[in-house]
């Protein structure tokens, strides 16, 4: 989940993990570790019809929660535009 300093939510003020509860610092609106962030937005054919789920996890409960996959996921790396 994610804090905000102000009311309008525009300035981040830190990141908690929802999946274990750490505190990911947060510097000139930069998450100071890996943060995995989703926005699932729920449509029509699902069981949550027009739901918007939010959540934020560190990057050792992504690596735990991918660990679970049946099909490893697919890494590669990412090629930097110049
Ligand atoms: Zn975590």
């Amino acid at each position: 989940m994610r804090e905000y300093k102000n009311k309008e939510g525009r300035i981040l003020h830190r990141i908690i993990c929802n999946g274990c509860g750490k505190i990911i610092t947060v510097q000139s609106g930069m998450p100071m570790e890996g943060v995995f962030q989703v926005r699932q937005v729920w449509e029509y054919m699902s069981g949550k019809d027009g739901e918007i789920d939010n959540f934020d996890l560190c990057e050792e409960c992504y690596d735990r929660m991918t660990a679970q996959f049946q099909i490893p996921l697919t890494r590669t790396e990412m090629v930097e535009m110049v």
